[in-house]
């Protein structure tokens, strides 16, 4: 069995400093408006145009959440009016209609996933209507070779909406769990029941969904060693197919909900990082395999086996198995990969309605990949998912010799060979056990844009 990490406190806090997540290189931020929806239409005439077009993923954003939980930084839009759905869609579907007609037809689909916000404030009809428009807009794979996947707040959805769902075709579920200790929900807004969780687990074994993710949250406030273990126990024994486990990043200048959580409750860094070992001991010894970042598998679960087998890949969505697939974002705030170029939507409701009523396609920005960023995703993109960097490959792949080539990014290595985070093999460089809590760090150290002064302030700590 591969050893967990173990965790140097000292040394993970000498690289706890802000930095991306890497759900995609170049990161957001780099965006511009320069990149904007003929730019959007040219990129996939392009990808209809390559010689085997590849498969399609479609992510659908729902914005609206009935309550603020303190800890968010998602993009949602809090309301208690239900009625508020049905003009998002009536848009929603416009937009479908407009970026459909631009793919070819014969692309297949072989993920579709609803993110937020809550997707299940949407009804499970509603739901359904919005499969049903996907569906006749694009070309669906066999459901036996496709994902369809939600995230589900156990709070709002009851067993019954899971037959439903099941009934519609989803077949993976991502619920929102963080700390079952009722003084860690007091202080975050987020009141969820142990009985009404595991009630919505059983309910998606019992109709037969494939996987079952649960997040969890260290270093929330009031958050206890004691507290976590229990919550750990807890889901550990509902058996999740898959767990991730993320860091709270408390930025309260960038997330205005974050502003109602006392600094004085937080765990110190210390404490944190003695939750984590919590979460990386509990979670290795029950059996999962700790896949990279902050997930966590059972080693018969896809992630796991893509793992194993070298085909895992990581997108906005996190770490998915389709590695090789056009990503389709739809919905406010939601972002586009296809080919070599990103693409969001805008981040706020009105703009986003207003393009769309104006028969446009809503994309406030984006960019081009240049070759050098197409190497340097593909090295992170090796590094977050297989743990470490395929020298010869890359070097065969793109005509360079790495050592040249990146001269400056291997001194900025340095001191993590130095420290035992990353070892140098004849031909890759590998993120040892320790190293993997740090892949972000890692990954810095290949970022061109990070040059920039200022740039990483914007993003949470790597711990
Ligand atoms: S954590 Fe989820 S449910 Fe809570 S406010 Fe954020 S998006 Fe909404």
């Amino acid at each position: 069995m591969v050893q967990p990490p173990r965790i140097d406190p000292g040394l993970l806090r000498r690289y706890d400093r802000p930095g991306p997540r890497y759900t995609s290189y170049p990161t957001a931020p780099q965006f511009s408006a320069d990149f904007d929806e003929r730019s959007l239409r040219e990129a996939i005439r392009e990808s209809n145009g390559d010689p085997i077009p590849r498969k399609l993923s479609i992510y659908v954003h729902v914005p609206f959440c009935l309550s603020p939980c303190f800890y968010c930084g998602c993009n949602r839009v809090i309301t208690r009016d239900a009625s508020r759905a049905e003009a998002y869609l009536a848009r929603l579907y416009r937009e479908i209609a407009m970026t459909a007609e631009m793919f070819d037809r014969d692309r297949q689909v072989v993920q579709l996933h609803f993110g937020g916000g809550t997707p299940n404030f949407l009804s499970p009809a509603q739901l359904r209507e919005v499969v049903d428009t996907l569906g006749r807009h694009f070309h669906f794979a066999d459901p036996a070779d496709s994902d369809l996947s939600i995230e589900l707040d156990p709070r709002t959805i009851s067993p019954a909406d899971v037959a439903e769902l099941a009934a519609i075709g989803f077949n993976r579920a991502s619920l929102g769990v963080q700390d079952f200790d009722p003084a860690v929900q007091a202080a975050v807004n987020r009141e969820q029941s142990v009985e009404e969780t595991l009630a919505i687990i059983e309910a998606c074994r019992q109709n037969g969904l494939r996987s079952v993710n649960v997040d969890l949250i260290y270093g929330l406030p009031k958050q206890t060693p004691e507290g976590f273990a229990r919550t750990l126990d807890t889901v550990i024994a509902a058996r999740p197919d898959r767990l991730a486990v993320y860091g709270y990043a408390h930025l309260p200048e960038l997330f205005k909900a974050q502003r109602q959580i006392e600094s004085a409750d937080l765990p110190t860094p210390d404490g944190k990082l003695a939750l984590l070992q919590l979460a990386i001991e509990k979670l290795t010894a029950a059996g999962y395999v700790y896949i990279g970042m902050d997930h966590f598998a059972l080693p018969d679960d896809d992630l796991a086996l893509a793992q194993a087998r070298g085909s895992l890949h990581r997108n906005f969505m996190g770490y998915t198995t389709h590695a090789d697939s056009d990503l389709i974002g739809v919905g406010v705030s939601a972002i586009s990969h296809i080919g070599a170029t990103f693409s969001q939507n805008p981040r706020d409701l009105p703009t986003w309605q207003a393009a769309i009523d104006e028969g446009r396609l809503p994309v406030f920005r984006g960019m081009r990949m240049s070759e050098d960023d197409r190497l340097r995703a593909d090295l992170i993109q090796h590094l977050m998912c297989q743990g470490e960097l395929p020298i010869s490959a890359l070097e065969r792949r793109y005509s360079i010799d790495f050592g040249d080539y990146f001269r400056d990014a291997l001194a900025r290595l340095e001191p993590m060979i130095a420290d035992g985070l990353v070892r140098i093999e004849p031909g890759r460089i590998l993120a040892t056990m320790q190293g993997r809590l740090l892949l972000r760090n890692i990954a810095m150290c290949f970022d061109r844009y990070l040059d920039r002064p200022g740039a990483p302030l914007k993003f949470s700590r790597a711990i």
